[in-house]
């Protein structure tokens, strides 16, 4: 979830929030991640434990001050494959960029035994 969307769905208006700088601001979230006493979530008034800085269209920039639950809960999406061939994917994608022999080649099997065999199960038996 987006932290405008999270603010949104609990009718919190932007308008009440701080106007920030465009980012990237890395000095100034450190700064006020950083201040003390610490800002309170904006969601729930507990302790803020992290910060971002959010485009709403009508009100601009603003700083959403989160704790730490509520920023986990507009944490970033993770890009990590989802699947056994995306991670094979990226990790041959890695082998090549680092110029490792047989980069093409990584792959995963279903078991030790279908590695000894040197094929995946799906593949014809050779
Ligand atoms: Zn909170």
């Amino acid at each position: 979830m987006e932290p405008a969307d999270l603010l949104d769905w609990l009718g919190i208006e932007p308008d009440g929030l701080e106007a920030a700088p465009a980012p990237p601001a890395r000095r100034e979230i450190l700064a006020r991640v950083q201040a003390m006493p610490p800002r309170a979530c904006v969601v729930c008034g507990d302790r803020a434990a992290t910060v971002r800085i959010v485009s709403f269209p009508a009100a601009g920039w603003r700083w959403v001050d989160l704790c730490w639950d509520h920023g986990m809960a507009v944490r970033r999406r993770s890009r990590l494959p989802a699947t056994l061939e995306g991670i094979a994917a990226d990790l041959r994608a890695a082998a090549r960029e680092a110029s490792l022999p047989g980069a093409e080649r990584i792959t995963f099997y279903s078991s030790f035994e279908a590695a000894v065999r040197g094929r995946r199960d799906d593949e014809e038996p050779r």
